[in-house]
């Protein structure tokens, strides 16, 4: 090649990179931000990240390290599931919680069980897993069930888990790296400018999960968890601010005695009273999902009898009107609203669960809408 044409070549390629980089620089996801109302019968949010790697597997980072990320992601706890370890008691490490469990590597995929003091040996682990998890009063999470590279396998099974994940980050990463990496090739260019543009750009509504979970809640109970996954690669706080984990209110575990306030997060999870937001889409604070059956109120992850009034409410300041609220009975679209609330009589036996949507910009062409928050389900009887 001659010099002028590897010229040219540098020249065009620098003016590709500048241009992403300042378009990406001053893009946002979403064009209006979402400020949460105090609620009466709430203290603040309490929000964390599942599934995290550290150096005793295959993360990058320590308990310190990875403490330092999630108060700089605005966390009050992490769930550090190293693989096939024992965990390290609860900590509290620069005010963050770092509740414990394991990621059991078996030949059928990868189960997480969360709030276990100690570890299987390999033949345990490899026998019957869920039996190991429920013996030492864990509580068993499938994780990244369709992912191409580590599926989940045991079918037969599956409803021995109290949950699936139905969001991972590094899933979101190993997508990414399939051919034709267009919407890689985006995000790397971008990364430098917009870490938060650039990581959310390769998030998708993971519709063939999302369809596995409503079969599987329609059959028996089965929640919904979103995951982190994160290794410290790209780095734990970029991670920790996607794919964020809710604990609904007003229960939040805040004694500031690590071990029981382990306990009770583990509890709050396997009873289902969390949802998932993707935060670059908004502070999901606001959000809130019950239902009422007579006088009794239900939390997410509760039953039922119909009929039965199921209740969404969005408290914040304002709701653009990109916001869209979704009820789904078994998968299947209800009911939807474009209001700050929804109320729906369930009269059918079903898993009904919420999802909202919001209209989000992609990096480069368009528009597109996709979901924000995903509620865990009621089941009505
Ligand atoms: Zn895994
Ligand atoms: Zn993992």
């Amino acid at each position: 090649m001659s010099a002028r044409r590897a010229l040219t070549a540098a020249a065009v390629v620098g003016l590709v990179v500048t241009v992403c980089g300042v378009r990406s620089a001053h893009r946002t996801v979403v064009d209006s931000v979402l400020v949460p109302l105090p609620h009466p019968s709430d203290g603040p949010a309490y929000r964390g990240a599942l599934h995290v790697h550290t150096v005793r597997s295959d993360g990058r980072g320590d308990d310190a390290a990875v403490a330092r990320a999630a108060k700089r992601a605005n966390l009050d706890f992490v769930i550090v599931t190293d693989h096939n370890v024992p965990p390290l008691p609860p900590a509290y490490i620069d005010g963050v919680l770092l509740a414990r469990g394991v990621e059991l590597s078996t030949t059928v995929g990868h189960l997480l069980a969360l709030g276990v003091t100690g570890a299987p040996f390999v033949v345990e682990r490899e026998a019957d897993p869920f039996r190991w998890t429920h013996a030492n009063a864990g509580v068993a999470v499938i994780a990244h069930p369709l992912t191409p590279a580590r599926p989940w396998t045991e079918w037969a099974r599956v409803q021995e888990a109290a949950a699936i994940e139905i969001l991972s980050g590094d899933s979101l990463f190993h997508e990414a790296l399939r051919p034709p990496w267009s919407s890689l090739m985006a995000a790397l260019l971008s990364f430098p400018f917009n870490r938060q543009t650039a990581l959310f750009s390769l998030y998708d509504r993971p519709a063939s999960v999302l369809q596995l979970w409503d079969k599987l809640a329609a059959q028996g109970r089965m929640l919904g968890l979103c995951s982190a996954d994160a290794h410290g690669i790209p780095p734990y706080k970029d991670v920790f601010e996607q794919f964020v984990l809710h604990v609904a209110q007003p229960t939040s575990p805040r004694s500031g005695d690590a071990a029981a306030d382990a306990a009770t997060l583990v509890n709050l999870i396997a009873a289902g009273e969390t949802f998932c937001a993707v935060e670059a889409l908004g502070d999901a604070h606001g959000f809130r999902f019950e239902a009422r059956s007579g006088d009794r109120f239900v939390p997410m992850g509760g039953a039922v009898d119909a009929p039965a009034a199921l209740a969404v409410r969005l408290f914040y300041e304002d709701v653009p009107s990109d916001v869209t609220i979704v009820l789904l009975r078994d998968g299947v679209e209800m009911h939807r609203s474009k209001t700050a609330t929804l109320d729906f009589i369930a009269t059918q036996p079903g898993a009904y669960r919420i999802e909202i949507r919001r209209t989000a910009h992609r990096l480069y062409f368009g528009d597109r809408e996709t979901t924000w928050i995903y509620s865990n389900p009621l089941w009505v009887r």
